[in-house]
């Protein structure tokens, strides 16, 4: 057994000894993990004791430690740098998985000790992270149909697997359509006004079809540019209807039954659980934990932001006729005149931007930042094993020197590597008697490349981008929970950007960008004249891109919230809950339901509504450090000790209560969207 996922590791910190690793490794070393997880449930089970909150509940949180640490190194691994064999090892050994916590969900014996701590968990013992976890937990195996007679058992099963099976022909008809429509331009005359690179593409797309010419095709990185930039207004519309009807032709690939079979079933099987609704089931773990929280919610902000959305819309009606458009402006009008609008007003180039947001200059004042914030250090460390020589190693300490976490940053793109950046952890924090295990925490990323002339100069999106990763690294690197499933990141879906995006306000203001952002070879500061523009365009179109925004969360919550069967025709359906953000006239064959995978291919069913919350939630987190200045470090203090450590271990509503002093509400968003005047002093 030379098995190194399989024994302690004696790397600095205890950190993954990825020189060590060698793909083999891990199918062995997680079926003996799983063999060692499944001892330890039964040992939960065995137990002769009455069960307990510390015998059944914090135990169940303990096991599989081992698994967990390996299997965080493969996905990792598979996501940052994986090759053919490694993604074979993935996706072999993800049934196993999937089986493995089967067996804990459907476990009665364990189901009916944690049942029976459940029922009694208003004796008065439990602290609030010890609810919270019990909580967590019960509802794990609830959801997983654990408490449900075998017959309705069978149901659930069922309907689970179907749902799963129809959620995968849902984004294969969506992918399909998508691929069966392309617009094959063979007249020069008709690519006037898009860029460069944009018929470049088209050109290639062409010769890879055999064809002369240019192929425009409906993804997104054809697709969009086309819209924003071809002259041609009847392109235009052929392409904007091509896309818009994707899954709405009446043929084979057509989503309408499909969209109201899933959203039966999901109603069926939110019914076998006890629910009302769908909404109902998944948002009880939620921030806005009920339906009418959510609903509340997308009205008020509806109310408060589709005055400025007609302005946007009235404003660029004017805009289109000064530059000669006649007749209604209709939806593929509407990115063609934007993007002239906005290049009118603001004129931002990120080529000018560039030699500014300079990635090691980036990187120090993240630190710096967090520095002032929250007393911390960063300290190189090259002596923790890598997985890439390119991924570099922090240590990161408390002010009083105290160890907090190890930080991996991995910059740059490699074929190996997924695209987009994001945050993970090789280990989760969590404190137990006489062991407090630290949290090992990893940004990915897929910035610009230095070249041989120019260091790596970051574009404005980079740079919100660092930040918002950052923002999320900060949660898992200064948690202080006791139980794994609460702590750093582990929070309610629509709270978890609180952090993240939080950090991304910094790079609109004056003050921390003027303490960073120098030109690379001049070294002269960024002008105010740039900073502003990046403010003013921030704002640009807010208000329709809200109103658009709050259409599809009505939309989502409506599907979600039926309690009968839907039997009007799902374009009526959808005319219904969308009415209200409509500016637009209606067009003909065009529907959002059937391509709209969020919800009915991926996991965002009910959860739409998630993202303009999390805005309306930093934003007002952000107002607090703007009022109190925005290095101050008693309000970084109170964010900290309030939100950044406490993870999961109680209510979020409770959480940023302790923070803010009292419940966020949408003004700060209104006012840093333009979407209200800000207050008169
Ligand atoms: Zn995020």
């Amino acid at each position: 057994m030379n098995n190194p996922l399989l024994q302690d590791w004696i790397t600095p910190f205890k950190t993954p000894p990825f020189r060590l690793i060698k793909t083999a490794h891990f199918k062995p070393a997680i079926e003996d993990a799983i063999r060692s997880a499944k001892d330890e449930i039964n040992t939960i089970t065995g137990n002769p004791e009455l069960p307990d909150f510390e015998n059944t509940i914090a135990a169940l949180d303990r096991i599989g430690e081992r698994l967990g640490n390996i299997t965080s190194i493969l996905f990792n691994l598979n996501s940052a740098e994986t090759n053919k064999e490694l993604q074979e090892v993935t996706l072999a050994i993800s049934p196993v998985l999937t089986r493995f916590s089967n067996d804990i969900t459907l476990n009665k014996t364990l189901f009916s000790r944690v049942k029976a701590v459940y029922d009694s968990r208003d004796s008065g013992f439990l602290n609030n992270e010890q609810m919270m976890l019990l909580e967590k937990k019960y509802r794990n195996f609830i959801l997983g149909g654990a408490g449900l007679g075998e017959e309705k058992k069978s149901r659930f099963r069922e309907i689970s697997e179907e749902l799963s099976q129809h959620s995968v022909k849902f984004e294969e008809n969506v992918l399909d359509d998508t691929n069966s429509f392309e617009l094959h331009v063979t007249d020069e005359a008709d690519l006037e006004g898009l860029p460069e690179g944009v018929i470049e593409m088209a050109s290639m797309e062409a010769k890879a079809r055999g064809k002369n010419g240019w192929v425009f095709t409906l993804h997104f990185p054809s697709y969009a540019p086309f819209m924003k930039y071809a002259d041609k207004r009847d392109l235009r519309e052929k392409m904007f209807k091509a896309y818009t009807s994707r899954a709405f032709h009446g043929d084979k690939l057509d989503n309408r039954e499909l969209v109201k079979i899933i959203v039966s079933l999901r109603l069926e099987l939110s019914n076998i659980l006890g629910f009302n609704n769908f909404s109902e089931m998944i948002l009880g773990d939620r921030m806005a934990d009920t339906t009418a929280k959510v609903d509340k919610f997308l009205d008020e902000l509806h109310s408060a932001s589709k005055p400025a959305a007609r302005r946007d819309f009235e404003a660029m009606k004017k805009f289109a006729i000064e530059n000669g458009h006649k007749g209604e402006l209709q939806r593929w009008d509407w990115d063609f005149y934007s993007e002239k609008l906005r290049k009118s007003r603001y004129d931002i180039d990120d080529e000018v931007m560039k030699p500014f947001f300079r990635l090691e200059n980036l990187e120090k004042a993240i630190f710096d930042l967090a520095s002032v914030l929250y007393g911390i250090k960063f300290i190189p460390n090259d002596q923790i094993p890598v997985y890439h020589p390119e991924v570099k190693t922090w240590e990161v300490h408390n002010s009083d020197g105290s160890f907090l976490a190890i930080l991996y940053l991995d910059y740059f793109p490699r074929p190996g590597k997924n695209g987009g950046a994001w945050m993970t952890s090789y280990r989760e924090q969590k404190s137990e008697p006489g062991r407090e295990v630290r949290p090992l925490i990893s940004i990915v990323a897929n910035f610009t490349r230095p070249t041989e002339t120019k260091p790596s100069l970051l574009s404005f999106n980079e740079v919100t981008t660092f930040l918002h990763e950052f923002g999320h690294a900060l949660h898992g690197v200064l948690t202080r929970c006791t139980y794994e499933s609460l702590s750093g990141t582990n929070v309610a879906r629509d709270f978890v950007e609180l952090p993240s995006q939080f950090m991304e306000n910094f790079a609109y203001e004056r003050e921390w960008l003027s303490k960073w952002a120098v030109h690379y070879r001049t070294g002269e500061s960024i002008p105010d004249e740039l900073i502003e523009k990046i403010r003013l365009s921030s704002t640009f179109n807010e208000g329709y891109a809200c109103n658009r925004q709050l259409g599809f969360g009505f939309l989502d919550m409506a599907w979600h919230t039926i309690t009968v069967q839907v039997n009007l025709e799902v374009s009526e359906f959808e005319s219904d809950a969308m009415a209200k953000t409509e500016l637009f006239p209606q067009v003909e064959g065009s529907n959002v339901s059937c391509s709209f995978s969020h919800i009915f291919g991926g996991g965002y069913a009910s959860g739409y509504y998630g993202y303009k919350w999390a805005e309306v939630l930093d934003a007002d987190a952000f107002k607090y450090f703007k009022e109190t200045g925005i290095f101050n470090r008693e309000t970084a203090a109170s964010f900290r000790k309030n939100i950044l450590e406490k993870g999961g271990t109680d209510k979020p509503m409770n959480l940023y209560k302790s923070f803010r002093g009292k419940e966020p509400t949408i003004d700060a968003f209104l006012e840093r969207s333009g979407l209200i005047d800000p207050p008169s002093p």
